[in-house]
């Protein structure tokens, strides 16, 4: 199969995923292998109206997206899917969910309708060694997804899947479970861990929004740390964020927006080449620092 027979193949998989097994998946990514591998992405997302307005963390986003090879499709983890274990959207045609209130009537109106892909849900989840992945009917994709992937994809021609958090895991398990998939980067698969690395929103300075690059001292002696760990490849130090003294506590109060950090570093090798963009604290108690590696 050359390379064009391959796209046309996999035009099709949506239709076809479910007669597949996976034994002819595998033949059908195994084209792929050789390949170079697929970059993957951290995304500081930051407040839904990120989706509809017109700034430099869009640009940014967009920026990154072309020097993205096409990929298959997405794997996202995104802060705003917690769960009791490991689920992975599993539906045809994920639904765009408004998961948020009090915005404007044009970001309810939001659509996002890339496809679904079964075939790719089961394929992470055989993958998973040190926990089990749950096919997911239920979710779709919400706004840690939506809002910045259609940035990076505008046609939603790239189908999609969501992977959750499992709120019972430690940092090191999430990180694990991460090196596991990490074979989907040689089959063609972009997968984007969807958070903040500074996060606290009991404490943003809601009249400062406005102010470009307004961080409190913690915020940004946080965000300094995190990247000097970052660019020398000291994964260990970001597993282990809860031990980092008071300015790490404050900017992640609560894991989630943290945790896809380690999903996306967990499929990567600290060796490989890393790429910050949108580097910027935002509303004292944010950052929307965004990672590239590979
Ligand atoms: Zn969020």
């Amino acid at each position: 199969m050359n390379r064009r027979e391959f796209f046309a193949a996999l035009a099709i998989l949506p239709l076809t995923g479910k007669a597949m097994k996976l034994n002819d998946l595998n033949t059908l990514t195994a084209d792929w292998k050789g390949e170079a591998r697929m970059p993957v992405l951290f995304l500081g997302h930051g407040s839904p109206m990120n989706a509809i307005e017109e700034n430099a963390f869009v640009q940014g986003f967009r920026k990154t997206a072309q020097q993205l090879p096409k990929p298959r499709a997405i794997v996202c983890v995104s802060a705003h899917w917690e769960t009791r274990g490991t689920k992975v959207t599993a539906m045809e045609q994920p639904r765009t969910i408004h998961d948020f209130g009090g915005f404007p009537q044009a970001l309810f109106d939001v659509q996002y309708p890339a496809p679904g892909s079964p075939a790719l849900a089961k394929e992470t989840a055989a993958l998973a060694k040190s926990t089990h992945i749950e096919m997911d009917e239920q979710w779709g994709l919400d706004h840690g997804a939506w809002s910045v992937i259609k940035h990076l994809f505008p046609a939603a021609d790239v189908p999609v899947i969501q992977l959750s958090l499992d709120r019972n895991l430690s940092p090191a398990a999430h990180y694990r479970l991460a090196s596991e998939l990490a074979a989907l980067r040689e089959r063609g698969v972009l997968v984007v861990g969807s958070g903040n690395m500074v996060h606290n929103l009991r404490m943003v300075a809601w009249d400062k929004l406005q102010v470009p690059g307004y961080g409190y001292d913690w915020a940004i002696e946080a965000n300094e740390s995190m990247k000097k760990h970052l660019r020398s490849g000291n994964h260990q130090a970001l597993i282990d964020f809860n031990k980092q003294g008071q300015a790490w506590n404050l900017a992640i109060p609560t894991p989630e927006h943290y945790l896809p950090l380690l999903y996306t570093l967990g499929m990567a090798n600290s060796k490989e080449p890393l790429h910050l963009f949108n580097d910027e604290t935002l509303g004292g108690s944010l950052s929307m620092t965004s990672v590239m590696v590979g």
